[in-house]
């Protein structure tokens, strides 16, 4: 069934989300596909995929599918590192323009041209980049960390080299804190986890005095140390499924993590914690990634239905390949 709604804008228009869903699992069996999707995509397309995780699990689950066709309904980098793992695998994304502000913060150009002068002044160091990063900067990198294996790749960097981390200042600074290593840190942030306010933060906790905050680390440290759990998108899962008291967290992450985290520790009660709009001050509650939010059901149905967009192999990505296979794989 489709239906035209009354609109001011002509090209809207409506489709019953159960047929979209029908529809998607005939066009999933027709295109030996599956569907992964990312923790921050809307709830109804983390309930019809086949695979919902972070960053590093899909990678995971990317290499291991069977099926000759993904669609990766998260942002374009992501896509990018399945087809980099899995060069024989038909990648579609549902939306080309998904992109992601932390990645765009770290440009291949302006990262080689800093490395360089890096050299140039006599710094001995390993790039580590967050994977957060097109596969063009990543090809320029030494490793690749997700939030869930960050601490684990940093002990592998050896102990008379230097850092660079890119491009997350905010993780950085966090690693180098758990991890006790120096680090020169790119001034990168995600445009999400940095609207955080705090005081509404702290005017949560004072009106909900049992309450236990969870925050990612791409956080701003303002947040973090009010925070009494930091953890990515997984890690913060494992946490709350582990308490079976029901609880009331405040979320410091992306709003759509709740979907998950309700599904799968309903005992508890989540609320996201306000952002501030940086334009006028107020607080709000817009912490939705714009970029993930690209992915709709229709999109997902209209990229299977067409298979396209896809993502194709680009010269770069050999070396980027290296890296995230030394990084993810191994
Ligand atoms: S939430 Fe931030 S880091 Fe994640 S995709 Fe969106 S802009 Fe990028």
């Amino acid at each position: 069934m489709s239906l035209s709604l009354p609109t001011t804008s002509p090209s809207i228009s409506w489709e019953d989300p159960l047929d979209l869903m029908d529809e998607i699992d005939r066009l999933k069996k027709e295109r030996d596909a599956v569907i992964l999707a990312h923790f921050y995509v809307d709830g109804e397309i983390q309930d019809i995929a086949d695979h919902t995780g972070d960053s590093l699990k899909l990678a995971r689950d990317a290499v291991r599918a069977s099926a000759s066709t993904i669609v990766f309904a998260g942002v374009h980098f992501m896509g990018e590192s399945a087809k980099i793992l899995s060069p024989q695998k038909t990648i579609l994304i549902p939306d080309l323009q998904a992109g992601c502000s932390l990645a765009d913060s770290c440009p291949a150009p302006s990262l080689a041209a800093y490395q360089a002068q890096l050299r140039s002044q006599g710094h001995d160091f390993q790039t580590v980049a967050y994977i957060n990063t097109t596969a063009a900067t990543k090809s320029l990198c030494d490793w690749i960390v997700t939030s869930g294996n960050a601490r684990e790749i940093i002990d592998r960097v050896p102990p008379d080299k230097e850092i660079l981390f890119v491009p997350d200042q905010h993780l950085g600074r966090y690693l180098s804190e758990v991890t006790g290593r120096k680090m020169i840190l790119w001034p990168g942030a995600c445009q999400v986890h940095e609207i955080f306010s705090v005081q509404d933060l702290l005017r949560a906790k004072k009106n909900n005095p049992h309450s236990l905050v969870i925050a990612h680390p791409e956080c701003p440290h303002a947040i973090l140390e009010h925070a009494d759990f930091i953890g990515g998108t997984e890690k913060m899962r494992q946490y709350v499924a582990s308490l079976a008291e029901p609880k009331l967290f405040l979320v410091a992450t992306e709003a759509t993590m709740i979907h998950p985290l309700q599904k799968l520790a309903p005992q508890h009660t989540y609320i996201p914690v306000p952002g501030i709009m940086a334009s006028d001050g107020k607080t709000c509650a817009c912490n939705r990634c714009p970029h993930m939010a690209r992915n709709t059901l229709q999109k997902v149905r209209d990229c299977l239905r067409d298979g396209r967009p896809e993502i194709t192999w680009q010269p770069y990505f050999e070396k980027a390949r290296e890296v995230l296979e030394r990084s993810l794989l191994k």
